[in-house]
């Protein structure tokens, strides 16, 4: 078996003889007398291409031997024609080989390790058995594209047992015998039998994409030659559309976001107090409002319609807060100073023992939230408040309106809230029955 690829890295067609050809699952597993095809081994995945017409998905070598795993057979004896899948195979020599310049650089520089190397379908990560600053990594960055610029030859060679001894070069495992030897001079030196490029300019550009912290040492992502362009590519039309849409020059658009969410946390604050600001007005319109009728039952129905769920319990808080704060005033105002809704809170007799808020929703049914009044002393946290006897559980009225009105929804004695698919005012009759 000839490893064309190991005496020529880009032979991309080849004619060779068919030596075997064996059932393998679904496939046929084809052993030549010459390949120029790279089995999987030393982080590279394995070349895919056409071997006689059929498609080779996978090569594999065991023992030595050469295995090309086809979609047919393949007649022992014939002749083929090989051919590989060039730009894959291209761009995972640019990988390959620029993972080896970072990686010498690193052990040059620093003394760590490259102790995992994985040539993805995307990016290249490379792990390092120290820790690399963001400043490490720019000087890393740029020295290993200065190998590049200086178009070196890469030397793939495979020294006598002896010689190996003599050499200085990166291994994971100590090795004998028959070692190749990838070295780019001035930069690494690697056992290695992966496939690289011949010279470094055909690596183009090396990007560093990030070093982040892994199991103590550091995990950089990497991209070279014309994955590293369509990295870059891709980066520029989303900076570009990002510049369209802020209306911000490229340069400016970090900025320009930083601005944006600034104005974004104060937008939301500022309508956090205007609602606020609209539903403590309602609650004000609803106590003059209550302060208009004359009124002796002990509960309230009222509706606050287009009121979402948070906001309906909001003012039903609101407004519960706002009439039983004047229980401990009482006395302390004169009538006439007091607002409407602390008059209220004062006329105990006039003030309703609890509430519920109804809001009829676009879905054509309503919210609800009630709340008891009574019980609420908020100038007192400390003491418990005291639950009059006769105090309604809203559990139970919530159970009522709930199964009259197809509803779902609960809470405390206290507080109770749910939504209907029954309309507001089928659920105002059915609450008739509680006042
Ligand atoms: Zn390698």
């Amino acid at each position: 078996m000839e490893k064309l690829y190991d005496q020529d890295s880009h032979l991309r067609f080849f004619t060779a003889k068919v030596l075997s050809c064996e059932e393998a699952g679904s496939l046929h597993a084809i052993i030549l007398n010459r390949t120029a095809f790279y089995p999987e081994g030393g982080g590279q995945p394995a070349d895919t291409g056409m071997l006689g017409g059929l498609r080779v998905t996978d090569v594999q070598e065991r023992q030595g031997t050469i295995f090309h795993l086809v979609g047919g057979p393949l007649e022992p004896g014939s002749d083929v024609e090989g051919a590989i899948d060039w730009d894959l195979r291209f761009s995972r020599m640019q990988q390959h080989s620029g993972e080896h310049i970072v990686s010498g650089l690193v052990g040059r520089m620093f003394g760590f390790d490259n102790v995992g190397f994985h040539l993805g379908s995307d990016v290249v990560t490379v792990d390092f058995n120290g820790v690399l600053s963001d400043t490490d990594l720019e000087r890393i960055e740029h020295l290993a594209n200065a190998a590049v610029y200086e178009n070196l030859e890469v030397e793939a060679f495979t020294p006598a047992p002896q010689d190996l001894s003599g050499l200085s070069y990166r291994s994971k495992i100590a090795l004998d015998g028959n070692v190749r030897i990838v070295r780019i001079p001035g930069y690494d030196a690697c056992a290695c039998c992966g496939m690289h490029v011949a010279r470094t300019g055909e690596i183009g550009l090396i990007k560093l994409l990030s070093g982040r912290r892994h199991k103590g040492g550091t995990r950089l992502e990497m991209l070279c030659g014309y994955r590293a362009l369509q990295d870059f590519a891709a980066r520029h039309r989303d900076m570009s559309e990002m510049s369209v849409l802020l209306s911000a020059r490229l340069p400016d658009v970090p900025a320009a976001v930083k601005r944006l969410m600034t104005e974004n946390d104060s937008l939301k604050k500022e309508l956090a107090a205007m609602r606020e600001k609209r539903l403590s007005d309602m609650v004000s319109e609803t106590c003059t409002l209550w302060l208009a009728k004359e009124k002796s039952a002990s509960g309230w129905v009222i509706s606050k319609d287009g009121l979402e769920p948070s906001e309906l319990r909001r003012f039903t808080l609101l407004l519960t807060e706002r009439i039983s704060i004047a229980d401990s005033d009482e006395g302390a105002i004169s009538e006439s100073e007091k607002r409407p809704d602390e008059r209220i809170g004062n006329e105990l007799r006039r003030r309703p023992d609890w509430l519920i808020a109804l809001s009829a929703n676009a879905g054509g049914g309503c919210y609800y939230v009630a709340a008891r009044t009574s019980v609420r002393k908020p100038v007192l946290p400390p003491t418990k408040p005291a639950v009059a006897e006769s105090a309604i559980d809203l559990r139970q009225l919530a159970k009522v309106l709930n199964s009259a009105c197809k509803g779902r929804g609960g809470g405390t004695p206290e507080l109770v809230q749910g939504s209907l698919e029954a309309d507001r005012m089928q659920a105002e009759n059915v609450l008739h029955s509680f006042l």
